[in-house]
């Protein structure tokens, strides 16, 4: 059984972690000075050691652990997790019977009571995703979950966790079973991505993006110009083009972008000629726009949480406000009837 330390929390939390708030945050505990290490088991007590919640304890941009469970007499080992993966199977049960979708995320973090880690599903193959080392100190339990819980070809991860949610490059994020071709070619909703499982910290496609990506090919793109601000491999300008846009326009500072946006065009029989792809940065781009009266009648914003480029530092919790104040000037004004 791993070892569990009592941690106190502030009075004015303990009605939030008792109605299932799921975030350790820094604010609510009281002994900060005697933090334990990192991956460490944590029942929340309030000031007379009543038992509130169980936890871990791991350092994220978002705050120091998350709850995983409401009940003391849980241990937190391989049949814990086992079964918190069981459940987030189970409820995505339909994705694994659909053709048309062959890559979705299974486990989304707290959303499935395992705050700190995501686990992909790309055609037979799983990505665990490690967002603090708190939680990669538990990883053997959680893989160990994984195998029993599902068949797989393979299981690859990626670790978020330099204090900063940047990647840290392993050189293998390969870990069990067969390795991937590079790329596999899976689907969403029909439409296809070419994936790298293992080439630095992104595979290819943000899976949590689905949803919006389908409103884009069914409901707004047809006979629209879209612009896809940091595009990355172009996954919006691709469902954008498929709905019948008029044209879509890609702007991405890295020069790989290039190649990639080609590839997911490709990989979908899409013609490029009416598909722009620049590599560039986005805030450059506006006043090269405003400058040039463009105007396009879409335009996709899904900045990373930060970016620092040559002449640019983003973060989206300052400047998301001038971020569409640039992005405003080069939309078209809508007609409202
Ligand atoms: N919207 C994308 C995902 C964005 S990932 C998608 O749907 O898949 C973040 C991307 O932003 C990266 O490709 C990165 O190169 C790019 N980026 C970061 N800062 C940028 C800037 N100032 N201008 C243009 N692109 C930028």
């Amino acid at each position: 059984m791993k070892k569990e330390v009592n941690l106190h929390i502030k009075p004015e939390y303990i009605e939030k972690y008792k109605n299932g708030y799921p975030l350790l945050s820094k604010e609510s505990i009281a002994d900060l000075n005697s933090l334990p290490q990192e991956g460490t088991i944590l029942n929340l007590v309030d000031n007379k050691n009543r038992f509130i919640a169980k936890a871990y304890y791991g350092i994220q941009n978002k705050g120091y652990g998350w709850v995983l469970s409401e009940s003391k007499e849980d241990e937190i080992d391989v049949a814990f997790f086992t079964k918190k993966i069981k459940m987030a199977l189970e409820y995505r049960a339909e994705f694994f019977k659909d053709k048309s979708t062959t890559a979705f995320r299974v486990v989304n973090g707290e959303g499935d009571g395992l705050g700190g880690v995501t686990i992909d599903y790309f055609d037979g193959f799983y990505m665990l995703t490690w967002y603090s080392l708190g939680i990669y100190e538990l990883k053997d339990l959680i893989i160990e979950a994984l195998k029993s819980s599902v068949e797989y070809k393979g299981i690859y991860q990626k670790k978020r966790f330099d204090g900063k949610g940047k990647y840290l490059d392993d050189k293998n994020d390969f870990l069990f079973g067969e390795e991937a071709n590079a790329p596999i070619l899976v689907k969403e909703n029909g439409v296809n991505f070419a994936v790298y499982l293992d080439d630095g910290a992104m595979v290819g496609v943000f899976l949590d993006q689905r949803d919006v990506r389908k409103a884009l090919r069914e409901r707004y793109a047809k006979d629209k110009t879209v612009l896809n601000t940091f595009s990355y491999t172009g996954a919006f300008s691709v469902f954008a083009a498929l709905g019948g846009a008029k044209g879509t326009t890609s702007v991405d500072l890295a020069k790989r972008s290039l190649a990639k946006t080609q590839e997911q065009f490709r990989v979908n029989a899409v013609d490029l000629a009416q598909q722009n792809i620049i590599v560039e940065d986005v805030f450059n781009y506006f006043k090269y726009a405003v400058r040039k009266k463009l105007l396009f009648d879409m335009v996709v914003v899904d900045p990373p949480s930060f970016a620092r480029s040559k002449k640019h530092t983003f973060s989206a919790s300052k400047d998301y406000v001038n971020l569409l104040k640039e992005v405003i000037q080069i939309t078209k004004k809508m007609e409202l009837s």
